[in-house]
């Protein structure tokens, strides 16, 4: 395995980053969570544009222009020998001495991680996951907005906790006023009566590439969607749950806090959405 580290490609052994960098000393930095389908990057435009706006909100330069990132990513997933798997690129605001001002690190560190990703069994896009509710709540965009993909995840881990607690593989976060948020790192759809909903992200979300892409998906296969705010009783009484991610790609939710949602399994526009989605990463997986 071959890592791309700020410039160089080292393997697993000797991809190390110091003790003073800042991404792990205060986890100032940004990342992305990229797919590689058939040797193609997926939506590589929107992850990078994501990336470059996370950046331009906490004044981090990227050592790297656009260009010099997309060759980078592709450099590392050939050097791999790479057809399907994950890609986990980091901005760190790089090594400097201790004391929170980004001002004292010269230069920001790239590193750029291709895996095998290890998903859910494929039962679970049949059966669907059971979730839970958690106590802990989304930040909203007066505090650090979750629109910026940054390296302090630690509300997004405290949720995985409560999830892991409960025992199930995602959990549901709600925002301060109650309003459905989305999981610990998938975006959340619900279905009813046929229209597709999913919070608008000002409700305390990232801007998922896999929700954007699910969102156009509707458009393309006629189904009503509407980005509205909802809540837990909504979650209840929807036909249809599930959830998106990179990771996750589109993955059904059959119970929420002990209430089986429509028939238990999953439903049949998440099924069908699940393999348009599949369709279209296997043929144009760079669009
Ligand atoms: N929400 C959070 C907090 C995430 O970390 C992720 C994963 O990146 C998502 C949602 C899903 O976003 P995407 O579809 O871009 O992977």
């Amino acid at each position: 395995q071959v890592i791309y580290l700020n410039g160089e490609y080292v393997t697993k052994e000797n991809a190390k980053v110091s003790v003073y960098d800042h991404g792990f000393l205060y986890g100032d930095g940004i990342f992305e969570g990229i797919r590689v389908y058939n040797g193609n990057i997926f939506k590589c435009k929107e992850h990078l544009d994501r990336l470059y706006d996370s950046a331009k909100s906490i004044m981090l330069d990227i050592p790297l222009s656009y260009e010099e990132m997309e060759q980078a990513l592709a450099e590392t997933i050939r050097r791999n020998e790479f057809r399907d798997g994950y890609i986990r690129l980091v901005v760190s605001r790089g090594p400097g001495n201790l004391g929170l001002d980004p001002k004292r690190c010269p230069s920001a560190w790239v590193i750029i991680i291709v895996e095998q990703l290890a998903i859910y069994p494929p039962e679970a896009y049949r059966d669907g996951l059971v979730s839970v509710s958690v106590s802990q709540r989304r930040n909203i965009p007066d505090a650090l907005n979750p629109k910026i993909k940054s390296l302090n995840y630690l509300n997004n881990i405290l949720v995985k906790i409560q999830a892991n607690l409960a025992g199930v593989g995602e959990a549901i976060m709600l925002n301060a006023q109650g309003y459905v948020a989305e999981g610990s790192s998938d975006n959340i759809f619900i279905i009813k009566k046929g229209i597709v909903y999913t919070p608008p992200c000002y409700i305390g979300a990232l801007e998922g590439i896999t929700r954007g892409a699910i969102i156009e998906l509707c458009d393309k296969l006629g189904y009503k969607l509407k980005e509205e705010p909802f809540t837990l009783h909504d979650v209840f009484i929807a036909d249809e749950v599930f959830f998106t991610g990179t990771a996750a790609e589109v993955i059904a939710v059959r119970e929420v806090d002990g209430r089986t949602i429509g028939t238990g399994k999953a439903g049949p526009i998440t099924t069908h959405l699940l393999e348009e989605f599949r369709k279209i990463v296997e043929v144009d997986g760079y669009k």
